[in-house]
């Protein structure tokens, strides 16, 4: 199927196509998908001048540009700092069927939020500031959905 492209004359021919890549981790994302996969770990990374906790790590900064290599290991429990429902399907790019939760979790020891899933509660249960604790997957693969979601403690 072609499509005309405004009143031009031009006709189009739209298609997707996939596109498979490789990301290189680096070091410091590198240590957290391996210890997430291997040992159930999660780890931050401290800046030595400002203190914060980054959750995941950086190799800098993203406040002071301070290069960043303390590494702290967090907590799988922590504060839902916000939250969005999504009702909406976009196909290949989501992990769950619509309608999911996505939440921004401060685990306890960072001073940052991550995204995840939100899992085992109710839609409509969902409360910024309620505790959630992060379930594991069961056989990991090195990568973030090694934490399947976070459910309510
Ligand atoms: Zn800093």
């Amino acid at each position: 199927m072609t499509v005309e492209l405004g009143n031009t004359g031009t006709r189009i021919y739209p298609n997707r196509i996939r596109l498979r890549y490789n990301w290189w981790l680096g070091s410091v994302m590198g240590r957290f998908y391996r210890d997430l996969k291997e040992k159930k770990r999660i780890w931050g990374n401290t800046c030595p001048d400002c203190g914060l906790v980054y959750v995941p790590p950086k190799e800098n900064c993203p406040t002071c540009f301070t290069k960043m290599n303390e590494f702290v290991e967090v907590g799988d429990t922590g504060n839902l700092l916000t939250y969005t429902i999504v009702r909406y399907k976009v196909p290949f790019v989501q992990p769950l069927e619509p309608p999911f939760a996505l939440g921004i979790i401060q685990l306890d020891g960072a001073d940052t939020g991550l995204t995840h899933l939100l899992g085992e509660v109710d839609l409509d249960d969902i409360e910024v500031g309620m505790r959630l604790k992060a379930v594991f997957r069961d056989e990991p693969q090195g990568n973030l959905l090694d934490i399947k979601y976070f459910r309510p403690l």
